[in-house]
């Protein structure tokens, strides 16, 4: 629990929300700005800033009950597909320092785009630079 987060104030239930699943230690609820019916954001109940803050079996709590939710979702929203996304960390666009996952109700023609949208001008990458990422992704360094 950290006292200015929102999202830990409505695991406490100090602010409320339109809770949608709840499990011992994940919560999902409606996003109070919704971009689609539907919206839902999926939350570790305990105060991590990113995805890859999470240990192993936490990360798993949070990515099955997004893969759980993504179909109710859906059929809920009479969707018939999903943008299902994290912002991790502030230059990608997160805003709450506290780990979510978004299920975001899509419809034909409804006026967004998709994933590749999010970022700016592509690089053009050489093959030495291809190679040198994928060998330091290999890596891990
Ligand atoms: P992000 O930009 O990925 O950090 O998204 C944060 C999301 O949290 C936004 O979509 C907000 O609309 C949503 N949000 C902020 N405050 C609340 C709240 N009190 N209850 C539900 N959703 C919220
Ligand atoms: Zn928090």
């Amino acid at each position: 629990m950290t006292d200015d987060c929102i999202f830990c104030s409505i695991v406490a239930g100090d602010i409320p929300s339109r809770t949608v699943y709840e499990s011992e230690d994940v919560l999902a609820f409606l996003d109070a700005n919704p971009l689609a019916p539907g919206h839902t954001l999926v939350i570790p109940k305990t105060h991590h800033e990113r995805l890859n803050d999470l240990g192993d079996g936490l990360a798993g709590e949070v990515l099955g009950t997004l893969n759980a939710l993504v179909p109710v979702v859906e059929n809920a929203a009479d969707a018939p597909a999903s943008t299902v996304a994290f912002n991790n960390g502030p230059e990608a666009g997160q805003e709450v320092p506290h780990v979510h996952g978004h299920i975001v109700p899509r419809f034909e023609d409804d006026g967004g785009g998709p994933i590749h949208a999010v970022a700016g001008a592509r690089p053009d990458l050489s093959e030495e630079e291809l190679d040198d990422i994928a060998e330091r992704i290999r890596n891990g360094n």
